[in-house]
């Protein structure tokens, strides 16, 4: 583990406070490459650094990730990057969380470094740890069970000062007392059976805007890439997705010149990072700005509406081969459903551009099966549409299955089954077999995500039991099979309550706010 971390760090370039001391580490519960590829770690671990609080980074095992992994975890120790030091010695610790599935390495990391499972177990002696990420947007409830202390939302202003607080108690009942009153803050499940009522989602002022990482490194799928933001949320509504307008506060678009003004001179590749990058006004002098400084380029999340030959060709000069969009719905008839607003006319276009484009290789496509009111006609309308894309370049599918998420309007539909989903993906790769490559994710734990998101902190305890009964998929439908039924928390499914969560009137129309 020493030498794993050592040779690491050797290759970081931007690492901070090696060898200074810190109350506090942030944890990731998953690999490191995993967590170094995130981009709201490595915001908060630059901001603790830069408000003289300090921070130290540690990370779930590799190989600790996978689905079903034997309980008691492989043993080996939990150290910090940055000090070396066992993850139990900090009195403070963070976790970032970004989706339900991560609640079972949050569970494995806890065990790994020998704190208590539950904050209710928890002693005098045992870490405060606080938990806040992507997942506290939507389902935050799950996590009370093992956080002493919960920020909902973006947490770039409210973690310095839970910090601060904590820091201040002369002992833990102490310290935990002086949460009280902090915007967006409840404390976890710390007596058994007592759940707090969840805060509003917090918003980051402005100022705080962009978030960017810290550290490049080589060893994440992003290799030494420099990641940015240079907007936040999505202004759109798709009906299936979390990051849609209402759930985020709209969208917050940054004048071009901040996020270029930030990147560093040793980047040699910058990522482009956001719900809803190419809606950025300013996308293609970005990207062209980029190359032109002789780096490569990256863009998290690419409309197929919205390319054009210009884009294209800045992308394949920094590096891309390939083009990836989302069309998600199957059909015309999902797409309209979903309010996707993607229609078959823009990815044919697509998958013209990319041909005209002379470098790249082809054109990859995300796509989402088990819509509710899908049939047998909208798979046969996929499968006829993109072997009428593969004649014009080569296709990947990267199919995943529907999971009706929290805070928004699909919010309590059905799962699909497994059973009709494998069904589902198998009639596709019939269909398409010889003209697209199909990449599907597994909907056995597709089904697990959709289990852990319609429940609350019940859920949370049956993850806890599913992972102690190591963690395959058995082991996680026979857990919520003891469930009675779900909990709905009265925020859930309701957009403007969710808006109101956010301190912000729920609007008919889409919300632009523009920073200079
Ligand atoms: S799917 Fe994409 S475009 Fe639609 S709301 Fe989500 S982030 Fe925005």
């Amino acid at each position: 583990m020493r030498a794993a971390i050592q040779r690491r760090l050797a290759d970081e370039v931007g690492t901070l406070g090696i060898d200074q001391p810190s109350m506090f580490c942030l944890a990731y519960p998953s690999p490191y490459t995993v967590g170094m590829s995130s981009l709201g770690f490595q915001t908060l671990y630059r901001i603790l650094w830069a408000e003289g609080i300090g921070c130290h980074r540690a990370f779930l095992p590799d190989g600790w990730d996978r689905h079903a992994l034997q309980w008691p975890p492989p043993p080996e120790p939990i150290l910090s990057y940055e000090a070396m030091r066992p993850l139990s010695d900090y009195p403070l610790i963070g976790v970032s969380v970004a989706y339900e599935l991560e609640i079972a390495g949050l569970i494995r990391m806890l065990h790994g470094a020998g704190i208590p499972l539950l904050a209710s177990q928890r002693r005098a002696r045992d870490p405060i740890i606080i938990a806040g990420g992507p997942l506290t947007d939507t389902n935050p409830a799950s996590l009370l069970p093992f956080v002493d202390v919960l920020i909902s939302g973006e947490a770039e202003a409210l973690l310095p000062e839970a910090i601060r607080r904590l820091a201040a108690g002369v002992d833990r009942d102490d310290a935990l007392t002086r949460i009280a009153g902090l915007p967006h803050s409840a404390l976890g499940e710390i007596e058994p059976g007592r759940i707090s009522p969840l805060p509003a989602c917090a918003s980051a002022p402005h100022e705080l805007l962009p978030a960017y990482s810290a550290i490049t490194t080589p060893h994440t799928e992003l290799s030494d890439m420099f990641l940015i933001e240079p907007e936040r949320g999505c202004s759109r509504r798709c009906t299936f997705c979390v990051m849609r307008g209402p759930s985020t506060g709209g969208m917050r678009i940054l004048d071009a010149a901040l996020p270029l003004g930030l990147i560093p001179e040793h980047a040699k590749r910058v990522g482009l990072v956001g719900a809803a990058v190419t809606d950025h006004p300013e996308l293609e002098p970005m990207v062209a700005k980029i190359v032109e400084s002789g780096r490569g380029v990256g863009v998290s999340s690419l409309r197929a509406d919205r390319l054009t030959p210009e884009l294209l060709d800045a992308l394949s000069r920094g590096g891309y081969r390939q083009i990836t969009v989302a069309s998600d719905g199957i059909s015309e008839r999902l797409r309209s459903l979903l309010v996707r607003k993607i229609d078959a006319e823009s990815l044919l276009r697509a998958a013209e551009l990319v041909r005209d484009n002379g470098r790249l290789r082809g054109l990859k496509i995300y796509q989402m099966i088990g819509v509710p009111t899908e049939t047998d006609a909208d798979a046969d309308e996929l499968v006829a549409f993109i072997r009428e894309l593969s004649r014009i370049t080569r296709v990947t599918l990267g199919i995943s299955t529907f999971v009706a998420k929290r805070n928004t309007p699909l919010d309590g539909q059905d799962f699909v089954g497994v059973s009709a989903a494998e069904a589902r993906l198998a009639a596709i790769a019939r269909g398409l077999r010889g003209a697209a490559t199909m990449r599907p994710q597994s909907p056995k734990w597709a089904h697990v995500e959709w289990l852990l998101a319609r429940h609350g902190a019940e859920g949370g305890h049956a993850a806890l039991a599913a992972t102690l009964a190591g963690g395959s998929y058995r082991a996680w439908v026979r857990a919520f099979a003891e469930l009675g039924p779900p909990s709905r928390p009265w925020v859930y499914g309701d957009e403007a309550a969710q808006a109101r969560r956010r301190g912000k009137a729920a609007g008919p129309r889409d919300r632009l706010t523009v920073i200079a």
